[in-house]
């Protein structure tokens, strides 16, 4: 197999082992159940292709709460994140973002919106008492 050719079917894995996942992980805990299907992958390698795939597009790439997490769904949706544990969720229930008229938009071509929520996860509710 080609070097090019073995370059994208680790990318095809990482992506299909993302979007398994509904917890928003990062390229660290991405890397550790990649590696449960090609054992010899490195972390630089699982960064890379994350860092690409967000770049074109195809993944989402959390930059809140000072780590990096990916998102398999590349549709930007809302998102709550725990401000203890780190852990981020989806938000299902459809959030109406209203346009910006001209004078709120301040005059930027507007290409989209991220609306975070925060607070504490059920699990770190559960577990500080
Ligand atoms: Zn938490
Ligand atoms: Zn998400």
């Amino acid at each position: 197999m080609k070097i090019g050719q073995r370059r994208s079917k680790q990318r095809e894995l990482i992506l299909e082992e993302l979007r398994g996942l509904t917890c928003h992980p990062t390229a660290d805990e991405l890397y550790e159940l990649v590696r449960k299907r090609i054992s010899n992958i490195s972390l630089g390698t699982v960064y890379r292709n994350l860092e690409l795939l967000a770049a074109s597009g195809v993944i989402l790439k959390l930059e809140s709460g000072g780590k990096n997490r990916f998102d398999g769904t590349a549709e930007p949706h809302p998102h709550i994140r725990c401000t203890q544990c780190g852990r981020v969720d989806d938000v299902m229930q459809q959030v109406d973002v209203t346009t910006l008229d001209d004078k709120s938009s301040r005059g930027y071509d507007i290409k989209g919106c991220n609306i975070e929520y925060f607070g504490i996860c059920p699990d770190c509710m559960s577990s500080s008492h």
